[in-house]
């Protein structure tokens, strides 16, 4: 349901993320490249080092990237958590914002970090065929505006051209903002579920307490009647022995067994 950190840094980061091949100079953790000299970390003022990347100062970035063989792997660069992201990933675009969540609450949404583990080895084969039906669909509106233009006579062809591509451009744009804000609601949902089943247990527990409470002032209660009787009963003993006495003046030291 939820993960914490070094959950998190196990899945994310990979076999170069464990202590044995871990390196403070790794620039990135899929390739285990390492930088050329050793780096500085902002918020510690001292040197980079592997508590930085348990403390979330530095991340490797998440982001699924499809490399030129067409598999779909992890980015995996070094980046600072004070900065706008990792160059091609930026936080703006959406990117990372698991890790964020991860620095603000300890834990993230398991869910959040499967859309970023499961290999989707669909993924380049499917964002080709993408760009084929698109191309297609553009090929097609251009084939009929040259045709109407044909008609026409004459005509602004490249400008018409350049704002189909543009509504193309803005389209993709849209979907993936609407992707973003998909993922984002699912983890605030799981996020809001977290947090009301642990005040669900906190109210069992209040609930718990106050049913053991009432129990115990029950029974000290019974016990203070109990008492009261008794002494109630020594009471009523005690006059009837004195009656006895009143009624039988010879016998003054008679008591009833
Ligand atoms: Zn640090
Ligand atoms: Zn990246
Ligand atoms: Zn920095």
């Amino acid at each position: 349901m939820v993960l914490d950190k070094k959950e998190v840094f196990e899945k994310l980061y990979g076999p170069n993320w464990e202590v044995q091949n871990w390196h403070p100079m790794i620039r990135n953790i899929r390739t285990g490249v390492k930088s050329s000299k050793a780096h500085h970390c902002g918020e510690c003022a001292a040197r980079r080092q592997r508590s930085c990347y348990e403390a979330l100062h530095y991340v490797y970035c998440s982001a699924m990237v499809v490399a030129d063989n067409g598999n779909v792997v992890r980015c995996g660069e070094v980046l600072c958590f004070r900065s706008k992201g990792c160059l091609h990933h930026p936080f703006s675009a959406g990117y990372n914002e698991l890790f964020r969540e991860l620095r603000l609450f300890g834990l993230v949404a398991e869910e959040l970090v499967d859309m970023v583990t499961t290999p989707d080895s669909d993924l380049g084969a499917r964002q080709k065929e993408q760009r084929r039906t698109e191309n297609a669909e553009i090929q097609r509106e251009m084939d009929r505006q040259a045709e109407e233009l044909a008609e026409a006579g004459a005509g602004e062809g490249p400008q018409s051209f350049a704002n189909i591509f543009d509504r193309f451009k803005n389209r993709n744009k849209q979907d993936e903002a609407n992707r973003r804000a998909a993922r984002r609601t699912e983890a605030n949902l799981t996020r809001m579920a977290t947090r009301e089943a642990e005040a669900q247990r906190h109210r069992w527990t209040k609930k718990d307490t106050k049913i053991s409470k009432f129990n115990k002032s029950k029974k000290r209660m019974e016990e203070q009647r109990k008492a009261e009787e008794r002494a109630a009963q020594r009471e009523a003993r005690a006059k009837t022995e004195a009656g006895l006495l009143m009624n039988d003046g010879t016998l003054s030291i008679v008591r009833r067994p």
